[in-house]
C-alpha cells in the first residue's frame, strides 16, 4: 500500500466495494478465467472460454479431496499452469484443527498484495472507532511460526500468518506497532517465544495499548503462562538476568536490549499478580491497554466468558473472517459482542459464492441447492462458502457455515455459524458445532452461582459400549483462588442434563428410546487444553491459527484428555 494511503481512503475504498459489489464480484471472476481458463484445470471444462454462465454449468464444485491431486503435482515439481497461469509462490498450510487434516492451499504474488489491501482496509476501520491508537503506543500482540517446509519441488510451506509474519510489508513495520520482537516470533520453541514475548509485554508494560493474538486461545494460553511464570518474570526483572531455559539466541539477543535490573516494576507486577482473584488482570497489568484485539467468534465463543473475566472491561475486538483460501470479511463494528458480530464480505478479495443450507428453519421456503452469488443471498439464510480465487481455487468448498445477518450498501454481513461437518453422532442424531456450543452454553450457567468458569471444552461420541453416548471434556476454573476444585455432583448431573434438554429433538428422542445413553461431562485437569494445542501444534499446527476442536476424533487426542479426568458425572434422568 502507497504511504499515502490514509485510513479515510481506506474507509472510501470500503463504502465504494460494498456498494459496486455485484460489478467488483463479476470483475474478479472475469479477470481469473481471463488468466486462468486455459490452465490444465479450468480448460476440460470451459475449453479456453471466460463467460460467467459457462463457468457455473460446468466447472465443478469442489473439496480439497477433490483437487488434491493437482495440488500433489505442483508440490511435487510440475508446476506447468496446473490450476493457475501465475507462478504458484509458496503454499500455504491450513490448520485444519477445526475439521479436517491440514491442507496445502496454493499461493501467487496476488495473495500477497491482497493481504496488505484487507489489512490496510482493517486498520482504517480500526482507526475510525478507536482513533490512531499506534501513535499512543504499541501492540502487544502474541506471534507464532514453525519454520517452513518444503515441497519436492522446492516450494515453501508455511501457514498464511507464518508467511504473513515474513512478509516485508510486516517485518517493515514491526518494531513501529508491536512489542514483539521478530526474533522472538522466528523462535521455533513456543514456550521460549511465549516467555520472550511476555517478558517483553511486561517491562513496556506503560506502552501497550492493545493486547491480543489472531484467535482468543492463544490470549488465553498467555494468560495462563503468566500464572505459571509470574514470579519468574519478577525475580528476572528484579535481577536483570534472564532464565538459563531461554537458550535460544534470538531471543536472549532480544531480550538482553530490554533488560535491566528494576526491583520497582517487579514489585509493581508483583502486587498485581499476587491477588486472590486475576479478575481484570490485563487491565491492572497494561493499564493503557484499550482493547483486546482476537478473533472471539466461531468456536471461540468459547473463551469469551473467560477473556471478559481477565480483561476487566476491555472491549473484545473480532477484526476479520479470513481463511487460507482467501480474505473475506471485515467486522465493520469492531465494537460489538462477540455473539453478534458480522462480517461484510470485501467483494475484490475472491469471487465468493454460497451454497444454500437449509438449517431446519421450519420458518424458511425450502432452499433451493445451487450456489448463489455475493450480491443474491437472503437474509437470515444459512450457507456454505465457495471461494473462487486467483490462486487456483475454483468453487472450493471452505467447509463454514455462514448466517446473513444484514447488509451494508449492497453487500452481504455474515455471521461465522460453524464448521460444517463437525459432528457428533451415536445414531440417528447429528449433533452440529453450533449446537454444542448452545449445549455447552446453555449448561454452564448453572456454573456461575459457584464461582467457576468453562476454560474450555471439546466432545467425542463414546461407542465403546452400547447404547453409545456423548462425552464432554471440561476444563473448569475457579474465578477466585487456583486448585483444589470441589464440584457439586448434584450442580454437575444438572449441567449434564441441561445440555440433553439443549440437544436437538433427534437427539432427546433416541435418549427416549435408549438408542443413547446418559451424557457424561468428564472434569478435566487445568492446563489440559492446553496439552492439547500443544499436541496439535507438534503434529505441525500453528499454534497462531489454532482452533480448539469442538468434537475429537483422534486417538491421541482422546488419550491426552482422558489422561487428565479429575471426575466424571452424568444426566441424571431422560430429557423432555
Ligand atoms: P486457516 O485456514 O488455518 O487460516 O483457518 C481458517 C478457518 O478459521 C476458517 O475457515 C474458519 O473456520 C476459522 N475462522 C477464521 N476467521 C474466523 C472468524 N472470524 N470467526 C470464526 N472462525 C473463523
Amino acid at each position: 500500500m502507497a504511504a499515502t494511503f490514509d485510513f479515510e481512503d481506506g474507509l472510501k475504498m470500503i463504502e465504494e466495494l460494498t456498494t459496486n459489489s455485484e460489478q467488483t464480484q463479476e470483475q474478479v471472476l472475469g479477470q481469473i478465467l481471463k488468466t486462468n481458463a486455459g490452465t490444465q484445470y479450468l480448460s476440460p471444462y470451459l475449453n479456453g472460454k471466460t463467460d460467467k454462465e459457462l463457468f457455473k454449468t460446468n466447472v465443478p464444485i469442489v473439496t480439497y479431496e477433490d483437487i488434491k491431486p493437482y495440488i500433489n503435482r505442483i508440490a511435487n515439481g510440475n508446476t506447468s499452469n496446473i490450476l493457475s497461469t501465475e507462478s504458484v509462490t509458496e503454499f500455504h498450510r491450513s490448520s485444519g484443527t477445526s475439521g479436517g487434516q491440514p491442507k496445502l492451499i496454493p499461493a501467487t504474488a496476488d495473495v500477497s498484495n491482497l493481504r496488505t489491501l484487507f489489512f490496510t482496509l482493517l486498520t482504517s476501520v480500526a482507526k475510525k472507532h478507536f482513533g490512531n491508537i499506534d501513535q499512543e503506543g504499541k501492540r502487544l500482540e502474541f506471534m507464532f511460526t514453525k519454520p517452513d517446509t518444503e515441497t519436492p519441488s522446492g516450494l515453501k510451506a508455511r501457514s498464511s500468518s507464518t508467511s504473513f509474519y515474513k512478509d516485508d510489508a510486516f517485518t517493515n513495520i514491526i518494531s513501529k506497532l508491536y512489542i514483539s520482537p521478530l526474533e522472538a516470533i522466528f523462535c521455533s520453541d513456543t514456550n521460549q517465544s511465549m516467555y520472550c514475548q511476555l517478558l517483553i509485554g511486561l517491562i513496556r508494560r506503560d506502552e501497550v495499548v492493545t493486547l491480543g493474538s489472531v484467535f482468543a486461545s492463544v490470549v488465553l494460553r498467555a494468560i495462563k503462562f503468566l500464572e505459571d511464570y509470574w514470579k519468574e518474570f519478577c525475580s528476572n526483572i528484579r535481577s536483570g538476568q534472564i532464565s538459563d531455559w531461554i537458550t535460544d539466541s534470538g531471543c536472549r539477543n532480544a531480550l538482553s536490549l530490554v533488560m535491566k535490573p528494576d526491583p520497582q516494576l517487579a514489585d509493581s507486577i508483583q502486587n498485581i499478580c499476587n491477588c486472590k482473584s486475576w479478575e481484570g488482570i490485563i487491565k491492572k497489568l497494561w493499564p493503557k491497554a484499550k482493547l483486546i484485539s482476537a478473533i472471539s467468534t466461531g468456536v471461540m465463543l468459547q473463551y469469551v466468558e473467560t477473556l471478559k473475566f481477565y480483561g476487566g472491561g476491555l472491549p473484545l475486538v473480532s477484526g476479520f473472517y479470513a481463511c487460507s483460501e482467501a480474505f473475506c470479511g471485515i467486522n465493520l463494528e469492531p465494537l460489538t459482542e462477540p455473539s453478534h458480530v458480522s462480517f461484510t464480505f470485501v467483494p475484490n478479495m475472491a469471487y465468493f459464492e454460497f451454497l444454500p443450507i437449509n438449517k431446519d428453519n421450519p420458518t424458511m421456503s425450502p432452499v433451493d441447492t445451487e450456489p448463489v452469488d455475493l450480491v443474491h443471498v437472503k437474509l437470515d439464510h444459512y450457507y456454505e462458502l465457495l471461494v473462487t480465487s486467483y490462486a487456483g481455487l475454483y468453487r472450493y468448498k471452505v467447509g463454514d457455515v455462514l448466517k446473513v445477518t444484514g447488509f451494508h450498501n449492497s453487500t452481504p454481513q455474515f455471521k461465522f455459524v460453524e464448521r460444517q461437518n463437525v459432528i457428533l453422532s451415536v445414531d440417528t442424531d447429528k449433533t452440529s458445532e453450533e449446537d454444542l456450543l448452545k449445549a455447552v452454553t446453555d449448561a454452564k450457567i448453572l456454573l456461575d452461582p459457584l464461582g467457576f468458569m468453562l476454560k474450555g471444552y471439546t466432545s467425542y461420541a463414546d461407542t465403546s459400549l452400547i447404547p453409545g453416548h456423548y462425552v464432554f471434556f471440561w476444563e473448569l476454573k475457579e474465578k477466585e483462588g487456583n486448585d483444589g476444585q470441589v464440584l457439586d455432583p448434584k450442580i454437575m448431573g444438572d449441567c449434564c442434563y441441561r445440555m440433553e434438554e439443549s440437544l436437538g429433538y433427534i437427539y432427546r428422542s433416541n435418549r427416549k428410546q435408549n438408542a443413547i445413553a446418559a451424557l457424561e461431562i468428564r472434569v478435566v485437569k487445568q492446563g489440559s487444553f492446553d496439552a492439547l494445542m500443544d499436541y496439535y501444534v507438534s503434529r505441525g499446527a500453528s499454534m497462531t491459527q489454532y482452533k480448539s476442536p469442538s468434537c475429537i476424533i483422534s486417538q491421541e487426542a482422546f488419550n491426552i484428555l482422558d489422561s487428565k479426568v479429575m471426575a466424571k458425572f452424568f444426566s441424571p434422568k431422560i430429557p423432555m
